[in-house]
């Protein structure tokens, strides 16, 4: 059996994240190197690949939830505007290898998301994550 992705740990339990939502076949949680503070990734709980390998089933439920949860970012952290973003292979910029869709918060004159990364000081990913929760 091959080794489980770091993904399906997170869901596991195994390692710890700042969950979002979870229902039977999709969870969430904050990316830990955000965009943005509220930046999350909503994930299928079975370890496929990515996009390319998605089933139609799943494909459904995940960016259902990707729905929902997007409402639920921009009202928490006060966005102006959300990107939706799935990178698949590694020429795309994959590097986690378990299908996810990033959820990135935008702001007017932000200066854009490519290569920004902040880190969460102290409390604050807990923050966020209880005010997404709330608005979902
Ligand atoms: P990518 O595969 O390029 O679409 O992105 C993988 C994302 O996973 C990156 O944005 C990482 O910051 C994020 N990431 C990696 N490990 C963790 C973790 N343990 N908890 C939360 N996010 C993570």
């Amino acid at each position: 059996m091959s080794e489980k992705t770091i993904f399906e740990k997170i869901v596991a339990g195994e390692i710890p994240s700042y969950k979002i939502y979870e229902d039977d076949d999709v969870f969430a949680f904050l990316d830990i190197s955000p965009n943005q503070y509220g930046h999350t990734l909503v994930i299928s709980k079975k370890p496929f690949k990515n996009i390319l390998d998605l089933s139609p089933e799943i494909t459904c439920k995940l960016f259902q939830a990707v729905q929902k949860i997007a409402v639920a970012i921009k009202k928490a952290v006060q966005a102006d505007g959300i990107n939706i973003l799935m990178n698949n292979e590694s020429s795309a910029g994959q590097i986690v290898f378990h299908a996810h869709v990033h959820i990135v918060p935008r702001y007017e004159n932000d200066g854009g998301y490519h290569g920004k990364h902040l880190t969460y000081p102290e409390g604050k990913a807990d923050e966020i994550a209880e005010k997404i929760k709330a608005n979902l």
